[in-house]
């Protein structure tokens, strides 16, 4: 048992910037992740778009992140996985998997989520080494290069359109006939001399050497490869957001709704970062999140110590 004015689930970027202004306004904040702190900065290699860092490693990144956290006195709980979220009363509960409960006022999710994954051989392997999951971080590592895209959605569709800012060619790799994408991304991309769609295409394997080199994949019962430096892989996202107990109202993705200051459906509930439904999935915007979520937690909590005092 344990007691904090403040409890955040997930140690990424918006959890550690939440954590940093909470503590620095004096309240007692825990952070915990299932984890190394960093969150999806881990998974990335070389950071282009953070501002005020030109170039920096991920995990650098996330070492700094957490330091600046720990230097106000958060405390950090990492390697210890969430089991579920509830609400007793006034009081948010963490519930761990390794028994322990977290106790608050106030809540922070910011455990972010996964994108999904292909799981075909050469994946997990080449991840980082031509393997990727976000357009905006790596796009820029291809110049002049042919990639492979798999999916078939809005994400495949219009980051394989972003992708061509880099890449000489960008194939479209999807597993039926037809896109789910709307048509207004289709049809740009259609337009695009540097995209061409392979349809009915089922990815079966990922191959190279110390980087990607091939896609295999199987068309109308014949196994077919494409010669690319890399393959972006945009098949949906799934938000961490299974975590809750009690039900806060979510989109059909499965993302957290909240109002301009990051405040769930539920009181005392906040959600930040990767598990918010929002535009875009950024550092910058993480962090930002995290900022608002801080400044509307204090207020709540100094108000509930308050109405306690009188
Ligand atoms: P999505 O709409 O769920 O599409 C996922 C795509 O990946 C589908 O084409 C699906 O194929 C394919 N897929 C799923 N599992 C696969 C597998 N194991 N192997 C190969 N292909 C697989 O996901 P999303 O594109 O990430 O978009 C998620 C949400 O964000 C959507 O609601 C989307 O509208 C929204 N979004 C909007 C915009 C925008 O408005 N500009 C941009 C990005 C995302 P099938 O078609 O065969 O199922």
């Amino acid at each position: 048992m344990s007691n904090h004015d403040v409890v955040i689930v997930g140690g990424g970027p918006a959890g550690l910037a939440a954590a940093l202004y909470t503590a620095r306004m004096d309240l007692k904040t825990v952070v915990v992740d299932r984890g190394a702190l960093g969150g999806q900065l881990l998974n990335t290699e070389l950071i282009e778009d953070y501002p005020g860092f030109e170039s920096i490693l991920g995990s650098e990144l996330a070492t700094k992140m957490g330091e600046h956290a720990r230097k106000f006195g958060v405390e950090v709980r990492e390697f210890e996985p969430v089991k579920e979220i509830d609400i007793e009363g006034n009081t948010r509960v963490v519930r761990l998997e390794s028994g322990e409960e977290l106790r608050a006022p106030a809540l922070i999710m910011a455990a972010g989520g996964l994108p999904r994954y292909l799981e075909v051989p050469g994946e997990k392997e080449f991840w980082g080494r031509g393997v990727s999951y976000c357009a905006v971080c790596d796009g820029a590592f291809f110049k002049g290069e042919e990639l492979a895209v798999i999916g078939g959605g809005d994400a495949a569709v219009e980051e394989g359109e972003f992708l061509t800012r880099y890449a000489s060619k960008v194939y479209i790799v999807h597993r039926r006939s037809q896109l789910r994408a709307q048509a207004i991304l289709v049809d740009r991309a259609k337009a695009n001399p540097k995209i061409e769609f392979i349809f009915d295409a089922q990815v079966k394997e990922i191959k190279g050497d110390s980087k990607v080199h091939v896609v295999r994949y199987e068309q109308h019962g014949a196994i077919k490869e494409l010669s690319v430096g890399g393959v972006f892989v945009f098949i949906g996202f799934v938000p961490n957001s299974g975590l809750f107990k009690v039900h806060v109202d979510h989109d059909d993705a499965g993302y957290i709704v909240t109002d301009r200051n990051m405040q769930t459906s539920i009181e005392g509930v906040w959600a930040i970062g990767d598990v918010r439904a929002q535009l875009t999935k950024q550092i910058a915007t993480a962090v930002g999140d995290g900022t608002t979520a801080a400044v509307a937690v204090a207020a709540y909590v100094t108000s509930l110590k308050d109405a306690a005092r009188t």
